[in-house]
Order: structure tokens, then sequence, then C-alpha cells
């Protein structure tokens, strides 16, 4: 039987090997870029945050979340890192879950999937973009601009729309539509929020532990502690990804307000700016030792606290001020960024037209999809992963053990 891939990123890669592990099965795994996994090089700024280890139903989204259920008990994160072991990867797991390549370089991992799949029954072509899928009688037929190819049964896993750059498209989405599948409205999710505040410019690249709270109308819309990092745009970092999803999608007034000092109450914080008067040094180094020192010099700005004086010249309600301020920093915010900059597409090709246990189209036998270009994406961490390997998995596994069925 010829099973043919249209994507060769990480689902469409896992769901390669898990087609051929019939060896009856033919495989064809076409790749519109260069390369196989160009976006997964990419991935957790270049180290691959493959998976994690808290990845359960509960962290994926979607309308129907619960469709990631069988795929994700199937392939647990524990199984799908047992399968990287068998592909000769070795892996490190931080305290929050997050998995890694040990070598630290996402190439590790896409070399591994590379090799795995060099296999004498499947066949990769690069640079091949699929263009048409479809049926002609039992089979169906995929089209480049130069080539037909028939197939027994196809998967799609052609990704999504986010990271443009790096491989993201409409494709998938075609590609079903054209064979009766609809998609929700498409949304940027894990995407960097912009903010008109001037300061984001002098601060790009500073990174920080923050708590953060969404207002909407001046009410409580979300809220999160981790990570901030500034951009010259507004705000990313997985603090800001994981209240983007939706942030800013109705009108209103939206601001962050941020706790740059979750750790310390106001008091035990006003006492370390007290003690500072005692020192003798400038304003300029009002927050050094407490706060990034770029980060520091352009809150006392903020404040009105001009570098040069000496601290000691500074009044109780200025540094009251001040504590206020690093406690509960009020920040515009204007539309998240697009498609290009997110790292995942909220929203997509209806769960409900697809078997959850299979992955296998309702309306067309034979016909699978996984990964990203269905409606499922999940949490910061390497929830997006786990669900591309975990789909592609279960879409491989079941588009080649029927082969078996049928024999
Ligand atoms: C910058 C960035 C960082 C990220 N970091 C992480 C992370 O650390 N951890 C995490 O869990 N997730 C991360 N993600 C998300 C994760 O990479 C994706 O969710 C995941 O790659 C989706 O897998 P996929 O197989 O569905 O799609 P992709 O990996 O995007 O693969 C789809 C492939 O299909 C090919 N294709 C498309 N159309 C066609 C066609 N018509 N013919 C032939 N080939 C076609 C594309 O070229 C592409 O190679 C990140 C995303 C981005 C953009």
């Amino acid at each position: 039987m010829v099973i043919g891939i249209i994507g060769g990123g990480a689902s469409g890669m896992a769901a390669a090997w898990a087609a051929a592990q019939n060896e009856q099965n033919q495989v064809l795994l076409f790749e519109r870029q260069a390369r196989l996994g160009r976006k997964l090089l990419a991935t957790g700024n270049g180290r691959c945050n493959l998976t994690n280890l808290n990845a359960i139903a509960q962290g994926f989204h979607g309308e129907n979340p619960a469709f990631a259920q069988p795929a994700l008990e199937s392939f647990p994160p524990e199984k799908v890192l047992a399968w990287f072991e068998s592909l000769g990867l070795l892996t490190v797991s931080e305290e929050t879950g997050r998995v890694y390549p040990y070598s630290d370089q996402a190439n590790s991992v896409v070399d591994c999937l590379r090799f795995c799949l060099e296999k004498s029954n499947i066949r990769t072509l690069l640079g091949c973009e699929i263009l048409k899928a479809r049926k002609v009688g039992s089979q169906f037929c995929l089209e480049t601009k130069e080539e037909k190819y028939l197939c027994d049964k196809v998967i799609v896993a052609c990704g999504g729309l986010a990271g443009t750059k790096l491989g993201g498209s409409m494709a998938g989405y075609k590609l079903l539509g054209k064979l009766g599948h609809k998609s929700t409205e498409l949304r940027p999710a894990l995407v960097q929020l912009r903010s008109p505040w001037q300061g984001c410019v002098s601060l790009k690249g500073v990174r920080c532990n923050c708590a953060i709270e969404i207002l909407k109308d001046d009410k409580l819309f979300s809220q999160s502690r981790g990570e901030l990092q500034f951009t010259e745009y507004g705000l990313s970092g997985p603090v800001v990804f994981e209240i983007s999803r939706d942030v800013c999608r109705e009108a209103g007034c939206w601001e962050a307000k941020i706790d740059f000092l979750p750790q310390l109450s106001g008091e035990k914080l006003f006492a370390l700016l007290d003690a500072k008067r005692e020192t003798g040094l400038n304003c300029s180094e009002l927050l050094t030792g407490i706060l990034h020192n770029r980060l520091g010099r352009v809150l006392c700005k903020n404040a009105g606290i001009h570098p040069e004086p000496p601290i000691s010249q500074l009044d109780d309600i200025t540094l009251d001020n001040l504590a206020n301020m690093l406690k509960g920093f009020y920040l515009e915010l204007s539309e998240p960024m697009g498609m290009d900059s997110a790292q995942v597409t909220a929203g997509g090709v209806l769960t409900g037209q697809f078997n959850s246990q299979t992955m296998e189209s309702k309306l067309t036998p034979g016909l699978y999809a996984c990964g990203e270009v269905l409606d499922i994406d999940g949490d910061c961490g390497g929830y997006n992963l786990q669900w591309a390997w975990a789909s592609g998995l279960t879409a491989g596994y079941s588009a080649g053990k029927e082969t078996n069925d049928q024999n």
C-alpha cells in the first residue's frame, strides 16, 4: 500500500516513521522546502523544547480540546521520549517539565528523525510541493507542478499558518478544504503582545521574572507568572505567550500590570530602597542589584527620578511611589503580533470531522490529518510538539496498520 504524507515537519516525520513500521507499506514523504524539519530547527530558540512531562489534555485548546486526549494517552510524553531514545536521541528535562535534547541543539532532534527515515520503504521527496489532492476511485492523486502520485492513503501534515517565514502556510487547510473539510477562524497564539510604551525600545532583549495581570477595561482578564522579555514592539517571553491566546481579541482598553518583584512585599521593597539612602550612591544606581540595570534605569526615569543626584536626597514619598510602581507597573497594550511571529496557530481544521482514535477523516476514508493543521493548539513549553508527535504517530500507525487489517 502506498501512503503519501504531505509535509515533512514534526508530525509528518513521526507519521512517516510509524506508517513505515509495516514493511509492506511504501511511504512517500513530500516536503516542499529544501530540507526536513525546517521549523523544528527554530523551536525553543534553537534548543527544541520537544515535549513537556506535564503535557496532559488540559494544556490543549480548540473548539473540542478533548479530541486530543486519545492520541495523547496513546503517546504520552514518557512514550514519546522512549521513542526518541530508540532513535538515538538523549534528552534532559528541566524542573518545569520541559524536555530538551541533551546536546541543547534542535538539529540533534531533526538529525535523529532524518536518519530514522532512511529506510528502504520510505522515499523522501524534498522541494516537492503538493498543490492538489483529489480522490480518484479508491485512491488519491497528489499533484505537484510536474508530477502526479497515486496513493492509497494520504496523511496531511502541512502544519499551520504560524511562523510563516519558517514554512507556515494555508496549504493544509486548502488541501483538506478541497476534500470537504471545514476550518475554524485562524488566530496567532503563543505570540508577542504589542505596546505603544516607548520604554520597550530601550529595553529590547531585557529579561526578568515577574507576575503579570492583564486588565480589560480595568477588570482582571488573566494572569500569569514567569519570565518576561521586552522586545522592540512590546512584550514577549513564556509569561506573555501563556496569556496571548485571548488578549486584545475584543475592542476595549487593554493593559498589563506588571509586578517586577513578586517575591517581595511592598514594605520589604521600601526598606531595601530606604537602605540605599545610606550608601552615598547616585540615583542611577538606585535599583542596581535589584533589577536588570537597564530595566532599573528606565523604570527610575519613568518614575521621574533623575540619575545624577545622590539617593540620599530622595524623600519617602518618591521612594514609596517607586516601590508601588515596581509592584504594579501599568503598560498599555495594542493588538498581538501577527502569524509571522506566532509560534502556533489557534484554530484549524474542524476536529469533529476526524476520528480522534485514528486521525482519519470521517468524510473521506483513507484521508488522515495530524499536527497543527487540526484545530488543536497547546500551552507554551513543549505542548505543541508533544501534540505533533502524538497525533503524527497515531495517524501513521493507523494508516499503516489498516493495511494489515486488510491483508
Ligand atoms: C519560532 C517557533 C518556535 C517554536 N518552539 C516550540 C517549542 O520549543 N516547543 C513546542 O512544543 N513547539 C514549538 N513551536 C511550535 C511547533 O514548532 C509546531 O507546533 C510544530 O512544528 C507543528 O508540527 P507540524 O508537523 O504540524 O507542522 P510543521 O512542523 O510546521 O511542518 C509542516 C511541514 O509541511 C510542509 N508543507 C506545507 N505544505 C506543504 C505542501 N503543500 N507540500 C509539501 N510540504 C508542505 C512545510 O514546509 C513544513 O515543513 C514553535 C514554533 C515556532 C514558529
